[in-house]
């Protein structure tokens, strides 16, 4: 009998530790700030947050109820909310302490109106997503730029560290600093690193790194995996020639086969684009790929390269090996795009490393 059948996802919170005392050391005098937005893109907010309480003071979200989440894990700590604020969660920032990142005027205008906490500023260099534009930049008075403790804005290319946009970003961001004569600079997040130590500036926000997602062969022996997934066999079978699997029999076997049903599907997060010949599971790093459609609570896969596997077993959908960026080339997207969504997984057996 199989002793359980539910899909496992493993979080080693001794990696997050590792990669966030590395990257302290990487850049030495800089302050290393943690993006947990999405539930810490999957590997949950609260377990990064009660990881590293003592080893960082800067925290950054997306919206103001998970600043509230994470607050009485790090009571001193700054926490930044990147979306900015409604009014309707004015009163939720300042119960606790959060602190804005203000992407328009009108929101800068009306913050400094309605309080005299500080606020972090977005201001636009790039990549056109939030932030306040060269011109409106003008348009604050100096008691409001004096207001700002943090000014930030957010690179484009990063992943490309030729990309000509990289210079432009830092040297517009550069011309504007000295408006802001009480504030501190932040311009990179992750890849930032990669780029030199100009872009370090005060203050760099990671994620990605933080919990193992790296595209770059500079970190590869420094930067840990954190997330791990294993699934179970739930039958082993025989595929005679000729046969089909899965939905719309898209696959047909070309000589006498054996498949196994493995316990994780699209309601996983397992990506569906991964189906038909592009993804594959790995036994003892021997890859079985993926036969036919993934389906919602399954999936079938080629064992040939496994003959002793059998119902029970646990195989490698997720690990050092085939990471999430290995993963991510297969179906075409990001390494964060893998964590965040096997994160969101609701049938996992969640199992913890703690550091
Ligand atoms: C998410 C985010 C980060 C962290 O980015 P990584 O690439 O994961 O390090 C930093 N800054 C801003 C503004 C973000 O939205």
């Amino acid at each position: 009998m199989k002793t359980s059948i539910e899909p496992v996802l493993e979080i080693d919170l001794t990696a997050v530790k590792h990669n966030y005392n590395f990257l302290k050391s990487f850049g030495s005098g800089v302050q290393i700030a943690c993006a947990v937005k999405d539930d810490a893109y999957g590997i949950g907010a609260l377990d990064v947050v009660r990881t590293l309480k003592d080893n960082c003071s800067v925290f950054f979200v997306a919206y103001a109820k998970e600043g509230e989440l994470i607050r009485s894990f790090v009571p001193n700590a700054d926490i930044y909310i990147l979306q900015g604020i409604g009014e309707n969660e004015l009163s939720q920032i300042i119960k606790n302490h959060l602190i804005p990142v203000l992407s328009t005027l009108e929101d800068v205008q009306w913050w400094t109106s309605v309080t005299d906490e500080s606020y972090a500023l977005m201001i636009e260099t790039g990549l056109n997503r939030l932030g306040l534009r060269t011109n409106e930049i003008n348009e604050l008075t100096i008691s409001q730029r004096k207001k700002a403790s943090l000014v930030m804005s957010h690179l484009a290319c990063a992943d490309d560290t030729a990309h000509p946009l990289n210079k432009i970003q830092l040297e517009r961001f550069q011309s504007l600093k000295h408006l802001f004569p009480n504030a501190k600079f932040s311009l990179s997040a992750s890849e930032g690193f990669l780029l030199g130590s100009s872009y370090l500036q005060d203050m760099v926000r990671i994620g990605a790194l933080l919990y193992g997602i790296n595209r770059s062969d500079a970190f590869k022996t420094n930067i840990r995996p954190v997330m791990s997934i294993k699934a179970a066999v739930l039958q082993t079978a025989v595929l005679p020639k000729g046969e089909y699997v899965s939905y719309g029999a898209t696959f047909q076997a070309p000589k006498d086969m054996h498949l196994a049903v493995i316990s994780l599907g699209y309601g996983d997060g397992l990506f569906r684009s991964l189906g038909e010949g592009k993804g594959g599971f790995y036994w003892h790093q021997k890859r079985l790929p993926i036969l036919g459609r993934i389906c919602m609570d399954s999936t079938m896969c080629d064992m040939a390269e496994a003959t002793d596997l059998k119902p029970g077993d646990f195989i490698d959908v997720l690990n050092s090996f085939y990471t999430a960026d290995e993963m991510a080339k297969d179906v075409g997207t990001i390494g964060y795009e893998i964590i965040s969504r096997f994160g969101k997984g609701q049938r996992f057996q969640k199992k913890i490393k703690e550091a």
